[in-house]
Formats: C-alpha cells, sequence, structure tokens
C-alpha cells in the first residue's frame, strides 16, 4: 500500500509538474518537435485525469491539472509560434522525432484499450437507487476496464463498485492513508438498500480492522445480501454489528439497513457493491456478473454522486 502510495504522488504529482516544466522550457527547433512533445504532455494529462484515484491527494487537484496544462500550451505555443515546421536534416533530430512518436503510441493504444470500454456495459444492467446519502461520494473503482476498476478481471465482480465518501476538501480521508479509522469520511455512514428485495444472507460479526491490515479468509466480511430485479446484490464491508436485517426479511429501497466499515479483505472503509444473476453462485463472490446503474447512472472511477440533503456536511458521523 505504501509502495502504491509512492506511486500515486509520482504519477498525479510529479509527472504532470515535470511535463509542465518540459514544455514550458522548451527549447525546440521545429515545430514539429513541439507538437510531438505537446501530444505526449496533452495524452498522458487526459490518461491521469481518466484513470487516476484522486480521491487520494484531491478530487479538486484533478482540474487543477488540466488547468496548468492548458496554461503551459499556451505559453509554450506562443514560444513555437515563430519555429520552422520541419527540424533540419541532422540525425539527432530524426531520432528525437522517432522516440516522442514510438511514446505517442504507446500512450494512444493505453487510453484505447479502455476508452470506450470502461465507460459502457453490455445488456441490461440492475437498476439500483444509490446506496449512501448525505454528502458527496466518489468511486474508487468502476467501469468496465482493468485500468479503471480492478475487479474486471474477474467475471462475476466485472461490475462490481468500491466507493469511498469525500470530505471538504475533495479526499476520501484525513491524511494519505490514516490508520484511525474515524479519519475515513466513509466509515460509519448509514447504508440504505438499493431495492425492494429480500434479504438472502448476512454476516454481522467479523472485527473491523486497522488499516492496512486485512482479512483474506472472509474476503466479504460482513456484508449482506439481497435479491431483488432477478439479481443478488451484495454489500461488503459492513461495520461489525451494525446490521439491522436478518435473513429472509423484506425490506424496501432506501430502509437503513446496516453501516459501512472496514471487516474482511480490505485495505480502508469503503463501500464494495456487486451484483450477480440471481441464484448463480454457491458464495456471494461466484456466479454471472451484471452491470449496475444507480439511478439511471453508469458510474466509474471518478464517478460522483452527490446527495444535497445534507450537502457540504462532511463531517465524520458518530
Ligand atoms: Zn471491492
Amino acid at each position: 500500500m505504501f509502495f502504491a502510495i509512492g506511486l500515486l504522488l509520482i504519477t498525479h504529482l510529479v509527472f504532470p509538474v515535470a511535463g509542465l516544466v518540459w514544455l514550458w522550457r522548451g527549447n525546440e527547433l521545429s515545430k514539429l518537435e513541439w507538437l510531438l512533445k505537446l501530444s505526449i504532455v496533452l495524452l498522458y494529462g487526459i490518461q491521469i485525469f481518466l484513470i487516476g484515484r484522486w480521491d487520494f491527494l484531491s478530487y479538486f487537484l484533478r482540474f487543477g491539472v488540466i488547468a496548468l496544462l492548458v496554461v503551459a500550451v499556451y505559453i509554450s505555443f506562443i514560444k513555437a509560434k515563430s519555429l520552422p515546421f520541419y527540424p533540419t536534416r541532422k540525425l539527432s533530430n530524426y531520432v528525437s522525432v522517432g522516440i516522442s512518436s514510438l511514446v505517442i503510441l504507446v500512450l494512444l493504444s493505453s487510453l484505447s484499450s479502455h476508452i470506450p470500454r470502461g465507460y459502457s456495459f453490455n445488456g441490461e444492467s440492475v437498476q439500483l437507487n444509490f446506496p449512501l446519502q448525505q454528502g458527496t461520494y466518489y468511486v474508487a473503482h468502476g467501469g468496465n476496464s482493468p485500468a479503471i476498476n480492478y475487479h474486471n478481471v474477474n467475471p462475476t465482480q466485472q461490475y462490481a463498485l468500491d466507493i469511498v465518501k469525500l470530505n471538504a476538501v475533495g479526499t476520501r480521508a484525513n491524511g494519505l492513508y490514516p490508520r484511525s479509522l474515524t479519519n475515513y469520511a466513509i466509515w460509519g455512514e448509514p447504508l440504505y438498500s438499493p431495492c425492494d428485495g429480500i434479504i438472502r444472507e448476512t454476516r454481522n460479526n467479523l472485527p473491523d480492522l486497522i488499516p492496512p491490515q486485512s482479512d483474506p479468509p472472509n474476503p466479504a466480511g460482513n456484508h449482506i445480501l439481497i435479491q431483488c430485479q432477478g439479481a443478488d446484490v451484495l454489500m461488503a464491508h459492513l461495520q461489525r454489528g451494525s446490521l439491522v436485517v436478518q435473513d429472509g426479511e423484506t425490506v424496501e429501497a432506501g430502509q437503513a439497513i446496516a453501516k459501512v466499515g472496514n471487516s474482511g479483505n480490505t485495505t480502508e472503509p469503503h463501500l464494495h457493491i456487486h451484483a450477480r444473476r440471481a441464484n448463480t453462485g454457491q458464495s456471494p463472490l461466484e456466479g454471472e456478473g451484471l452491470p449496475i446503474t444507480f439511478d439511471g447512472r453508469f458510474l466509474v472511477r471518478n464517478s460522483l454522486f452527490v446527495d444535497k440533503t445534507n450537502f457540504g456536511n462532511s463531517n465524520v458521523p458518530s
């Protein structure tokens, strides 16, 4: 996890700033070199804007990177305006053009591997109400491509989502990776039934873990499986002792059923939710995965769900 955070700082902060400086201080001798350089910086910027995890540093910074790119493009364009289009016939110029073109190809193929696939789904979706209220929720993993959803390689969890809550500064926690559970905005948030259905399975007695501890033998942790619309909907990693529903009980959409916790195979407090075709697996983690839409939206990484009932109140609930 700490390695992952280091990598996150490099890819979300160091690389965009370095690209900016690289463009800004450009000493290109032709417009062609400038255009290639510009393409690399822009393609990287678009990539990190789309597939980056902006809940660690701040969701607002995501747009700050785009704003800085626009400024750098403008300033470097002023400098490049007076240059000839083609570089002089020198071997080193051709080598640099060749290397730049190669980097552009790599970035383009990486982008095309998850656009548009990651943002669309096949077949009918299970239509759910969003199961959390009062605040701004952020999709950390979601969508139909491994680039934006690590669950996507698993057929049952192909369309699974991991959801966190953002605080007033646009991050999911106070600090990069705090140990205290109460520092995570989503910890203890009430969970509401996403549909009218019947409770098919529950677990309520597993401990909430201190990050980065996890419990791989009990992957879903405390959880609720609700059957509705021909699907089984799993909500996992719930708070110990927070479930207020039992197996066989009928629930209505919007009814409070539990609280978000940090039990099971988890790295930090969040809500995991996925749907499978009803009764297609032994355990809730087996079966045929189905796409989910929330209030008609197919949510992907970096999607926000804002509930204005109590908008602006980002206090950690008691
Ligand atoms: Zn998950």
